[in-house]
């Protein structure tokens, strides 16, 4: 998803169109203060050369992707978007394993009617390499400005993979809002981790409270390990992922008011974050 009007999609066709070569891997929104909000897997589109070698469907495609999570980047005041499709290469994985090459790379899901050419496996390595040599140069100019970062890094993660109709998995081992803080170096962020989370769980969420706890399903990937390595002492990473209950993964229909009220759960967790960050 890309469309950065306020509104998600919620009505006709729920997969955005598909389109070809338009244009960079990501954006980037360059903004004040100490606080990234990054939506790694929220892009959709594909180099055209990819295409023709796609088995997988675009819905199956569409679910694995993580929609709706580029809505909550603007709470943070630096964003970055991806516009293309982690299918293409998955900027969450190192690079050794950025490119899915069986299904036991992707949840199962056959990919590709014939493997990719080592000349398109180069290219989507590329823009991997891209990638982190500008994620790097970004969070050496923020932590020369503000002196330390916050990265929010948003994903959504499927819970009825057994269909529309069937149960959904465990919610004791699903959390609604898991915070992977694997790879950082927790003593130093303590203050951050905790009123992040405690602020997520303990604020109102449409007349309830948000299950929201710490590394029981997901700990993080590469994006964080790599800034942990890079910026053991400066930069945290906060891996985000959302349970799709606020939208029917397997149709891909979101429920605007969730997304919304999401996005504003979201806010008051930065603003605790900006606290933590004051009086460090
Ligand atoms: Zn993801």
């Amino acid at each position: 998803m890309t469309n950065q009007s306020t509104e998600p999609r919620t009505e006709n066709s729920s997969i955005p169109p598909l389109s070809l070569d338009i244009g960079p891997f990501w954006e980037l929104r360059k903004g004040s203060g100490p606080l990234i909000g990054v939506a790694l897997h929220a892009g959709h589109n594909l180099r055209s050369e990819i295409v023709p070698l796609l088995v997988i469907d675009e819905e199956t495609r569409f679910r694995e992707e993580d929609p709706y999570s580029d809505y909550w980047t603007p709470v943070c005041g630096t964003q970055i978007l991806t516009l293309r499709s982690r299918f293409e290469v998955d900027l969450n994985r190192s690079r050794d394993q950025a490119v899915y090459q069986t299904p036991a790379d992707s949840w199962g899901v056959k990919i590709w009617s014939e493997p990719p050419s080592r000349s398109i496996v180069k290219s989507s390595l590329a823009e991997h390499d891209r990638f982190y040599a500008m994620l790097k140069r970004e969070l050496n100019e923020i932590q020369q400005r503000s002196g330390h970062f916050v990265i929010l890094d948003f994903h959504s993660y499927n819970h009825r993979r057994q269909g529309a109709a069937s149960a959904p998995a465990d919610p004791e081992l699903n959390p609604e809002i898991n915070i992977g803080t694997g790879s950082m170096k927790r003593e130093n962020w303590s203050g951050v981790v905790d009123g992040f989370i405690n602020t997520l769980g303990s604020a109102d969420f449409l007349g309830r409270k948000l299950d929201v706890r710490e590394n029981v399903n997901f700990k993080g990937r590469y994006l964080a390990q790599f800034v942990h390595h890079h910026f053991p002492d400066h930069g945290c990473v906060l891996a985000i992922e959302v349970k799709k209950f606020f939208m029917d993964e397997w149709s891909g229909l979101a429920d605007t008011r969730q997304v919304v009220a999401l996005r504003e759960i979201f806010r008051l967790g930065a603003t605790e974050i900006n606290n933590q960050l004051g009086s460090r």
